[in-house]
C-alpha cells in the first residue's frame, strides 16, 4: 500500500495507460486459459464476502492489488459464461471486438439522453437499428423505429407502457391503471419478463390471460380468438398479445402468421419477443424465425445473447414510434433544448424507462465492423452445427431420448428414467467441472439442455461435453435427490 500523499487524487493519463494494458493482457489471459478451469466452481454461500475486509480501505491501493484479488477472490466465486464449454440457459457471448468497444464507450463517459447531450451517441444508434432491419430482414414498417434497450425484460416494459397508453387514450399517464379491465395474453412458456412488466406497470398479475397451446408449446391463435371474444363480452379491454419467436425453455415458435391477423382484428397490440432466436435472422436459412413479424407493434431481440455483443444489449422496434414517445416523455425545464424543440432529432429518453443512457451503439458498430455480416452469420452457423453434432451424439446412445428436435443452438434431452435420475445427472455434470449445463420442464417433465453459440467453444468442446454426460451417469446414480449444488441446478 502507497502513503496516501504519495498518490494523485487521480490516476495520471501515464499510469491508466500503462494499467490499461495490463487490464486487458489479464483479459486476454483470462479467456486463453478460460478451458482449464472449472466451468461452474463449487461455492459456499457467504465465502466470497468472508474474504474482504471488514470495512473499505482508508487509503487507495494499486491496481495490481485488485487484479491479484479478481484471480484470487472473484474468479474462484464465478460461473464462467465465457468458458467454451458453457452450455446453460441461452448464451451470454462475449468478443474482443464487443469488449473493445465497451472499453472505448466508457472512456468517453458521455450520456446520450437527448440527442444535444452527445449526438454521435443518438445517431450511430439510429443507424445500427436501421441497418439490423436490412440484416435481420425484418418488416420496414420498423424501420426508423429502433432503439437500444438494456434487456428483452425493459423492451417488454416499455413496449407495454405504450401499449397502455395507446389503449386508455393517454388516461393512465395521469390515472395509473386503476380504472383497469386490461387484459395481457400469453402463454404457460412466455418468459416471466411478461408478468413482471404487468406487476411494475400495475396491472398486476391478475391481468394475465394464459391462452391454450398445442403440443410443442407454440400458442393456439383459435384460443386466444375465444378468449379475446370472451373478455370484451365481459367488459374486459384486451390489452396486448405477447407473443414469443424462441422461447426459453424449448424453442417453441408461437405462429405470427395466425396471431397477427387475430391481433388486428381485436385492435390489440401484439408485442414479439424473440430475444434469443430473433439474431438468427442474419443467415438467409434461418429468417423464418422472423416469420409473421410484419404483424408487430413491437418487436425486440437480443444481441447480447448469441450475437457476439457483451451485455447488455436488446434491440427493440416499435411500428408508431411517436406513441412511445407520448407515453414516456416528461419534460423537465433542465432538459429543454433548442434541437429537441427543433422537431428534426430524436431524444432517446423518452424511448426507455431511464434517464441517462450508455453509448451501446459503439459496441454493436464495433461487433459489426470487425465480423461484418458473413462473421455474424459464421457464428450462427457454427452454433446451429454444434447443437445438430450433440443432437446427434444424444441421439446415438440409446440411454438418451431428444425431448423436442433440435432448435438453432439449443438441444433438449434426458436420460431415459425418472426426473430424479435427470435432475442427479445433471448436478454430477455440472459438479464434476467440464461441462455446464441447466434444466427445464416440458408437460412437467424435466430435462437438460444445450445451449451452443459460445465464443470460445470449437467441435472438441462439444464432443466433450458429450462425454462428460456419459461419464456423469455411475456418479448419478450415487447422488440423493435434493441436495443439489447450488450453481448446478
Ligand atoms: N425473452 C426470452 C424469450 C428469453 O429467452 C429471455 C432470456 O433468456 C428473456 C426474454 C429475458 O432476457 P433479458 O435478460 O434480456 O431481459
Amino acid at each position: 500500500m502507497k502513503p496516501a500523499d504519495a498518490k494523485p487524487p487521480h490516476m495520471d493519463h501515464d499510469t491508466f495507460r500503462s494499467l490499461g494494458h495490463q487490464a486487458i493482457d489479464w483479459i486476454a489471459d483470462y479467456w486463453q486459459r478460460l478451458a482449464e478451469r472449472p466451468v461452474a466452481p463449487p461455492v459456499e454461500p457467504g465465502s466470497i464476502r468472508a474474504q474482504l475486509p471488514t470495512a473499505p480501505p482508508e487509503c487507495g491501493e494499486d491496481f495490481p492489488v485488485l487484479l491479484s484479488d479478481l484471480e484470487r477472490i472473484v474468479l474462484p466465486g464465478l460461473l464462467h459464461w465465457q468458458h467454451p464449454r458453457f452450455f446453460g440457459y441461452f448464451p451470454a457471448n462475449a468478443s474482443g471486438p464487443a469488449v473493445l468497444a465497451e472499453l472505448l464507450s466508457a472512456g468517453l463517459g458521455i450520456q446520450g439522453m437527448n440527442w444535444n447531450t452527445s449526438p454521435a451517441c443518438t445517431e450511430i444508434e439510429q443507424q445500427m437499428l436501421d441497418w439490423f432491419v436490412h440484416l435481420l430482414g425484418l418488416p420496414e414498417h420498423l424501420r426508423g423505429g429502433g432503439v437500444i434497450q438494456d434487456t428483452a425484460s425493459s423492451a417488454l416494459l416499455v413496449a407495454l407502457l405504450t401499449a397502455l397508453h395507446q389503449a386508455s387514450a393517454g388516461r393512465t399517464r395521469d390515472h395509473g391503471t386503476g380504472e383497469c379491465g386490461y387484459r395481457v395474453y400469453l402463454t404457460a412458456e412466455t418468459h416471466s419478463a411478461a408478468r413482471k412488466a404487468a406487476v411494475i406497470t400495475g396491472l398486476g398479475l391478475r391481468a394475465m390471460c394464459e391462452v391454450a397451446t398445442d403440443a410443442d408449446g407454440a400458442m393456439d391463435a383459435v384460443d386466444l380468438e375465444r378468449h379475446l371474444r370472451a373478455d370484451r363480452a365481459a367488459g374486459l379491454t384486451p390489452l396486448m398479445v405477447v407473443a414469443t419467436r424462441g422461447t426459453t425453455s424449448h424453442l417453441s415458435f408461437d405462429p405470427l402468421e395466425d396471431i397477427g391477423p387475430v391481433c388486428r382484428r381485436h385492435g390489440v397490440w401484439l408485442h414479439v419477443d424473440a430475444a434469443y432466436a430473433g439474431v438468427a435472422a442474419v443467415c438467409d436459412e434461418l429468417r423464418w424465425v422472423n416469420d409473421g413479424v410484419r404483424y408487430a407493434d413491437s418487436y425486440c431481440t437480443n444481441p447480447h445473447k448469441w450475437l457476439l455483443t457483451n451485455f447488455d444489449c436488446d434491440l427493440l422496434w416499435v411500428a408508431h414510434p411517436e406513441v412511445l414517445v407520448s407515453a414516456l416523455s416528461v419534460l423537465p425545464e433542465y432538459l429543454r433544448n433548442s434541437a429537441s424543440e427543433s422537431g428534426r432529432v430524436t431524444d432517446y429518453r423518452h424511448w426507455q424507462v431511464p434517464l441517462g443512457r450508455r453509448f451501446r451503439a459503439l459496441k454493436l458498430w464495433s461487433v459489426l465492423h470487425w465480423y461484418g455480416a458473413e462473421g455474424l452469420r459464421a457464428h450462427i452457423r457454427t452454433g446451429v452445427r454444434h447443437a445438430q453434432l450433440f443432437a446427434d451424439l444424444v441421439g446415438a446412445d440409446d440411454r438418451f431420448t431428444l425431448v423436442t428436435p433440435p432448435a438453432l443452438g439449443l438441444v433438449t434431452f434426458r436420460q431415459t428414467g425418472t426426473d430424479e435420475e435427470n435432475r442427479n445427472l445433471l448436478q454430477a455434470i455440472n459438479t464434476e467441472g467440464t461441462t455446464f449445463l441447466t434444466h427445464s420442464e416440458k408437460n412437467g417433465t424435466f430435462f437438460l439442455r444445450f445451449a451452443a453459440g459460445g465464443t470460445l467453444t470449437e467441435d472438441h468442446h462439444v464432443r466433450e461435453a458429450w462425454r462428460a454426460v456419459q461419464n456423469a451417469i455411475p456418479r448419478a446414480q450415487h447422488l440423493a435427490g435434493g441436495s443439489a449444488d447450488a450453481l448446478a441446478e
